[in-house]
């Protein structure tokens, strides 16, 4: 049976919580009377007054209560990480699904958290949350969510989320609205299953929602974004869908670039409507100026304006005397085939400019299937080959060059929600590893020379080769981030 409330795993010295007797290993119950169901909620029920009275269980099952004047602060704990929920779909395109066997157990979990959606951008399909707890985001304003709709025509939806009980999406999203929450939304694009008029109804299904359009609801959508269905070479026993072709693409964006400009124009100039730069990418086509994108960066971490940023930033920074840190460096830069060219062309730029030798080398996804293309996917050991194949490329010399960047995005750390609650000092990141486990202390042994990760953009690669700074791993637990070089 799941026990009750939340454990206690450190407790600051000195805190209220510490001063109260509070002690790791205690479990927290109940905050002003109400029960404390994960870390979200003792979030917020501790914001609530200014004096908390704080139930709390020892180990051996002896309770007591404390009230602490925390005039609305936490309580100086920090708290086990909650357990995840399981995705309860069967989604026709689910990544986990056309996962190749042997990785780590952890990456076949299907997760699908509303507090993850809130916390980190997740996106959810709602399948696991019922009207309880669509009441309780509401109660306690875990807004923007970010959802997964695929479709609002309810039999399609069912035959992409593979769950008949789920067809309805609608409902759930407008229980949410009408309590005030604000929802990013998405479409996984499968040619031939919602393109055509079931995309043109669930668009106009959403934009009827949009948000601040009636003044009396608060909650809305505040955006919708469009990314094309992505397919491993692992898809036995699975349904035959067809994939995103270069051809099918194109006239995707051939289309649909002019109405997201249409909706931006109709929404205040802000956009609404948001294609994924996977689409230009697979097209073979530049990705649109920075006015395309939401003035936020809205869903940057679904892939949307990832490719902008990284161009307009490259070409700022080329022309700052930062960039002359590059002078004279040769660094090898791997990435993922589809960022290639745009990483290569920034570098073109930043050597000119500098008089850096740095090249951008596209690693082929093996195990995925080659038509994986996007960096956040690649492991340790495509990258571990790339660089290899390079090195034998430019003559066999173990120091041909004096560095290897590899793509930030595909590195993951434990990055979880104990990390939004860690006390300072208590260390919660492991060294980085790459989805098939191998570490980035393990690559650089291999290579035998340095390995860093990427960053986001050329100035936090150079930060990252002179040292001056720790790295920058806050891609990692992004599902899509997909085009960091
Ligand atoms: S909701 Fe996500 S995890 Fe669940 S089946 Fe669909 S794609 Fe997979």
């Amino acid at each position: 049976m799941k026990s009750k409330g939340v454990r206690v795993i450190a407790v600051e010295p000195h805190s209220l919580a510490h001063r109260a007797g509070i002690r790791p290993d205690d479990r927290i119950l109940t905050l002003n009377d109400e029960a404390v169901l994960d870390q979200l909620s003792y979030q917020f029920l501790v914001s609530q007054k200014d004096r908390t009275r704080v139930g709390f269980q020892r180990p051996d099952g002896t309770t007591a209560t404390v009230t602490l004047a925390n005039g609305g602060d936490g309580l100086g704990v920090d708290l086990a990480e909650d357990d995840v929920k399981v995705c309860k779909q069967n989604c026709v395109f689910c990544f986990v699904h056309q996962m190749p066997k042997g990785f780590r157990k952890s990456l076949y979990l299907k997760d699908e958290d509303i507090r993850l959606s809130f916390l980190y951008g997740h996106f959810s399909t709602l399948s696991s949350s019922d009207d309880a707890e669509l009441d309780r985001v509401i109660r306690e304003r875990l807004s923007p969510l970010h959802v997964s709709v695929h479709a609002t025509d309810p039999v399609v939806r069912v035959q992409l989320v593979g769950n008949p009980r789920e067809g309805h999406i609608l409902r759930k999203l407008d229980r949410l609205l009408e309590g005030g929450i604000q929802v990013h939304t998405q479409v996984v694009l499968v040619p031939g299953l919602n393109d055509g008029w079931v995309w043109e109804k669930t668009v106009a299904d959403l934009w009827e929602r949009r948000a601040f359009q009636r003044p009396e609801q608060r909650g809305g959508v505040l955006s919708l974004s469009c990314v094309p269905v992505g397919l491993t070479a692992h898809r036995e026993h699975l349904p035959q869908i067809p994939d995103v072709s270069p051809e099918f693409a194109r006239q995707w964006v051939k289309v649909w670039t002019p109405q997201v400009r249409r909706y931006a124009a109709a929404n205040e100039g802000e956009p609404w409507l948001l294609l994924a730069d996977e689409w230009f990418t697979r097209a073979g086509v530049e990705v649109p100026g920075r006015a395309f994108y939401s003035r936020t960066w809205a869903q940057l971490e679904n892939g949307v304006g990832l490719v902008r940023r990284f161009q307009d930033h490259a070409r700022r920074f080329v022309k700052s005397p930062k960039a002359q840190g590059f002078a004279g460096r040769h660094v090898l830069m791997l990435t993922g085939s589809s960022f290639a060219p745009t990483l290569n062309r920034a570098l073109a730029n930043l050597n000119r400019a500098t008089g850096s030798r740095l090249r951008g080398v596209a690693a082929q996804n093996f195990a995925f299937g080659s038509s994986v293309t996007v960096a956040g996917l690649l492991c340790g050991q495509d990258l571990l080959y790339a660089a290899h194949a390079d090195r034998e490329a430019h003559g066999g010399d173990p120091r041909w060059v004096e560095a290897v960047v590899v793509p930030s995005a595909s590195l993951r750390t434990q990055t979880g929600p104990s990390d939004q609650y860690a006390l300072p000092g208590v260390p919660t990141r492991p060294s980085a590893q790459f989805l098939d486990d191998l570490t980035l202390a393990e690559l650089e042994q291999r290579l035998g020379l340095p390995v860093i990760p990427s960053g986001e953009n050329l100035s936090q690669t150079l930060d990252h080769l002179l040292g001056h700074e720790s790295w920058h791993l806050e891609g990692m637990t992004r599902p899509q981030g997909a085009y960091l070089p």
